[in-house]
């Protein structure tokens, strides 16, 4: 195994159990390792500080698989990690709360660049780092064993790949084909579910918990759900007895499948409760016209991909929240979400907080939100905390 040396005082972060290592703390590598093998981390006095995967091609070098000189990287440890995190997931089975949920969180489950969600009877992955590529194989003959499906699909169609110099793929990487749409329930609701060309890696399992908490709220309410994709919040919200929803998305096939999902919920569609089109630009319209909701879901994409874009994003998430209080009866609620990682739960409370100052409007917060409990952070990496949201009462 190939031994990288880090440079003098470089070894803080990987003693602290951070599983990322960036080029600039490496000192020497000897030899010429390919791209994912497992490569021996030492600091500069030549402790052996644990084994991780090298990426040449990206910032982030190596990403530790293990920490410590006790464990060898082989087929029977990484069988282990996905048993591990795949063994964690037996609650959802057990509560029968969703078929639809993650089985491997990435870092946060000790399976670095591996994403791994459960449809129903399929598995749906993302191979995003050299490492996880490289024990591709083992990683699927696991999965298969530890939570039997019809098929694997690989979704590793996202940008990420190139830092890696890895090219997107997609496509059956054991059994059958996924169908073309794949029916899911979560607590009492169904969605279709498109694996093949959805986003991320067909759905935002990540929000099952908040749509559960806006469930909670919804009964009577007029409700507008702002970046709808797929209907997920308002169709939850119609569940619970919602007076009407408007959903709101830019993506055309997004919408067609909110109104398949609303079809598969309720009886009724009304094709005037799906608007195509900004948010921002619609949200000023309501303003305009003099349009008030009971309930506001703002979930929008990431608006901040750098550090360099994160002020400008601050100023994003600003501009939304303003105008969806300003839609707010008094007593509404706005339940609202940032997924940037870069953004912190602080800075989004302050953001959210700016927008209520300008608005005039007394808030007050009923509950913070964040990504479901199938999408662990991990205590060490806090980069794996990047869904948070407020559910808020306007006065
Ligand atoms: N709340 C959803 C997930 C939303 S993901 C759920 O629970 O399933 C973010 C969505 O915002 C995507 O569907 C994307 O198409 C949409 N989007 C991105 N920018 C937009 C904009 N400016 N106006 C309207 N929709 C936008």
């Amino acid at each position: 195994m190939t031994d990288i040396t880090l440079h003098p005082h470089r070894d803080f972060s990987v003693l602290h159990r951070h599983p990322w290592i960036f080029s600039g703390a490496i000192a020497r590598i000897d030899g010429t390792p390919e791209p994912g093998v497992p490569v021996r981390v030492l600091s500069a006095e030549g402790e052996v500080l644990g084994i991780g995967a090298f990426s040449p091609s990206s910032q982030i070098r190596v990403r530790m698989w293990t920490f410590g000189d006790k464990q060898a990287v082989d087929e029977a440890f990484v069988r282990d990690r996905v048993a591990r995190a795949v063994g964690g997931r037996a609650i959802f089975i057990a509560e029968d709360q969703t078929n639809a949920y993650r089985l491997v969180n990435a870092e946060a489950d000790g399976v670095p660049g591996l994403i791994a969600d459960r449809y129903g009877d399929w598995i749906v992955c993302q191979f995003t780092a050299a490492g996880a590529e490289r024990w591709k194989r083992e990683i699927v003959s696991a999965l298969q064993a530890f939570s039997p499906c019809r098929g694997v699909y690989e979704r590793s169609d996202v940008d990420v790949r190139e830092h890696e110099g890895l090219p997107p793929l997609t496509g059956v990487l054991a059994g059958e084909p996924p169908p073309e749409r794949i029916e899911i329930v979560e607590h009492s609701c169904r969605y279709l579910v498109d694996v093949r060309a959805g986003h991320k890696t067909g759905f935002y399992l990540d929000q099952r918990d908040s749509r559960e908490t806006v469930k909670r709220y919804a009964n009577g309410c007029d409700v507008l759900n702002a970046f709808s994709y797929t209907g997920g919040f308002g169709i939850a919200a119609v569940a619970a007895g919602a007076a009407s929803v408007i959903h709101v998305d830019l993506s055309e096939p997004a919408l067609e499948l909110a109104k398949s999902n609303t079809a598969l919920n309720t009886c009724h569609v009304d094709e005037s409760s799906f608007i195509q089109g900004n948010v921002f630009e619609v949200l000023r319209k309501f303003r305009d016209e003099g349009r008030s909701f009971d309930l506001v879901v703002l979930d929008p994409p990431k608006f901040a991909e750098s550090k360099g874009s994160l002020m400008k994003a601050a100023r994003g998430y600003k501009d939304i929240n303003l105008l969806g209080i300003k839609l707010l009866r008094p007593g509404g609620l706005l339940a609202t979400f940032s997924c940037s990682g870069l953004m912190t739960p602080d800075l989004f409370h302050k953001v959210v907080s700016d927008a209520a100052v300008d608005a005039k409007r007394d808030i007050q917060v009923i509950k913070r939100l964040q990504q479901a409990e199938d999408h662990p952070e991990g205590l060490c990496f806090p980069e794996g905390l990047y869904l948070k949201g407020l559910l808020c009462r306007a006065w």
